[in-house]
């Protein structure tokens, strides 16, 4: 319906004197399509006329119209590759973390050998595997699943779908994992996976596809209490059932229940809990809540603005609401769109979810673009997308009393010095985001004692943590001259790996 309307908006201006350059993606298909018109084609006939392989990347028949000037055939990937919102700084992410480690190392006094395991991550697989395409052909795609530590517990992290991923980016989010859970003290360690695709270039068979011999191409890489994947950006429920589905159809018949926990992030039916899906944003709002409270700051009327509008952003933004908040930008991958008067994340929830789920076209916002977006003067800021977003171009930009990080890595160690050369408070990502490992290991606790804990019951627990871990970093911050929450949080973590160490010892 919608790619008629668009043909028909279409017909009228190539009839006039431009040329024109339309993208439309058909929501059924996930397909983008470029099409490209001169002035006085006739659509119905040449549109279905140009069809071929990109000059670019030579695949697929979906891209489909030339360029006729260049004479250049070039397809959806090429145009999504020139971001119109916000860009990446892609170089180098696991320097940040190192940088992160460092700082908070020399600060404690950390050990120097345990300085020296913690430094390194454990193990790092990387997979290169064939999948069949719904058209017959091969296609063949890089997984990654790094292993950082497992000190405390298990391997456990997310898997993520992006065209970014790389070994670097995985090896920084594997390593926040292992801080995470021990800044809420739960018994796991830290882990990351991530293929590098991008996920709206293939049907829904063709995902399930890719998941599935990814999972099995790891083998016994991961297991129920060895490493335990979950949701991350681009990836869901839908996602772990596959997953699980096709380990446990790796494993004896014998073993298969007790292997049900070998992901997390499940849909409920699959042995998921109650609570995961929210529990990011939950934990989010939790220790916004607790910053308000110790800076008496009232939430009720308090403004904020979201980067991302997926699982962590949309969660945020609603439980917000709830304080009676007033959200007033919003941006995705899409696009930014502003309203001081404020948005209702629901109804924008449910507009993206009847548009493909992104924000672009959403009428009861202005469209602004990116550097509008990050000037947005509000109480609260929530990146919720993808790193590097606050840097030494954009934290001078801010315009907030709290940044609020439910993404992974969104402030780089120069847009660290910005933040607190202003006197903006944050909360780093490595405590506030942590509610959805939290949820995770509630998940697996519920799977290994085949219990179903209602809402209330995950919702009363998570708070529990999620508060304590507050608590720690906000006494650790102080305890170390006012040092910056990112330190302490760190300083909290490797405190407790250190002990680990120690008590244990290294083998032999
Ligand atoms: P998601 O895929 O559900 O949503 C990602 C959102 O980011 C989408 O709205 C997308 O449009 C937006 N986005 C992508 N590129 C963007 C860009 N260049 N500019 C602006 N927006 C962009 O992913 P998610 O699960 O919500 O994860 C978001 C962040 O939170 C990631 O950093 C992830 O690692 C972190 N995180 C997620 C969880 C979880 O439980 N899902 C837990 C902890 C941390």
């Amino acid at each position: 319906m919608a790619t008629k309307k668009k043909t028909t908006t279409l017909k009228k201006r190539v009839k006039g004197k431009e040329d024109v350059v339309i993208i439309s993606r058909i929501p059924k298909e996930k397909e983008w399509k470029l099409l490209y018109f001169k002035k006085g084609m006739d659509i119905e006939k040449e549109s279905a006329l140009y069809k071929g392989l990109c000059t670019n990347c030579e695949k697929r028949e979906t891209c489909t119209i030339p360029q006729p000037d260049s004479g250049i055939w070039r397809c959806k990937d090429y145009i999504q590759e020139k971001p119109i919102v916000a860009k990446r700084e892609k170089v180098g992410l696991y320097k940040n973390v190192e940088q992160q480690f460092n700082k908070a190392a020399n600060m404690m006094n950390l050990d120097p050998n345990i300085r020296k395991i913690l430094s390194m991550t454990t193990n790092e697989i990387m997979v290169n595997f064939p999948v069949k395409m719904d058209d017959g052909r091969i296609e063949m795609f890089k997984g990654y699943r790094v292993q950082h530590n497992n000190a405390l517990g298990p391997f456990k992290g997310g898997l993520r779908f992006h065209p970014s991923v790389d070994l670097d980016e995985i090896r920084s989010l594997a390593t926040w994992m292992t801080w995470k859970s021990a800044i809420v003290n739960i018994p796991f360690g830290g882990a990351k996976g991530g293929i590098q695709i991008r996920p709206s270039s293939y049907s829904i068979s063709e995902l399930e596809r890719i998941t599935r011999r990814f999972t099995f191409e790891l083998g016994c890489n991961i297991g129920p209490d060895y490493d335990i994947p979950a949701p991350d950006v681009n990836t869901n429920a839908q996602i772990m059932a596959w997953m699980l589905d096709t380990y446990l159809s790796t494993v004896p018949p014998n073993e298969r229940q007790r292997c049900i926990s070998v992901v997390t992030g499940k849909p409920i039916d699959l042995g998921g809990s109650a609570g995961r899906d929210k529990a990011t944003g939950q934990g989010v709002v939790f220790t916004i809540e607790e910053w308000a409270k110790d800076n008496n700051f009232n939430l009720k009327g308090a403004t904020y603005f979201v980067q991302g509008f997926g699982n962590v952003g949309s969660w945020a933004a609603r439980l917000m609401k709830l304080h009676g908040s007033k959200l007033i930008a919003v941006e995705d991958v899409s696009g930014a769109i502003f309203n001081p008067k404020g948005l209702d994340p629901e109804d924008l929830l449910n507009f993206t979810r009847l548009n493909d789920s992104v924000i672009v076209g959403y009428q009861k916002g202005e469209p602004i673009d990116h550097e509008t977006f990050m000037k947005t003067g509000a109480d609260i800021f929530i990146p919720s997308a993808l790193e590097s977003q606050i840097t030494a171009t954009t934290a001078p930009l801010l315009d907030v009393k709290l940044v609020a990080e439910g993404a992974n890595g969104p402030t780089d160690p120069d847009g660290d010095m910005i933040l607190q050369s202003k006197g903006v408070d944050v909360i780093p990502d490595i405590l506030c985001n942590a509610g959805g490992v939290i949820v995770s290991y509630f998940e697996w606790l519920q799977n290994k004692r085949s219990e179903s804990w209602d809402l209330d019951e995950v919702d009363i627990k998570l708070y529990k943590k999620i508060v304590e871990a507050y608590g720690r970093v906000r006494d650790t911050a102080k305890e170390y001259n006012n040092t910056d929450w990112r330190t302490a949080a760190y300083i909290v973590a490797l405190s407790r790996l250190e002990k680990v160490y120690k008590e244990r010892g290294i083998f032999p």
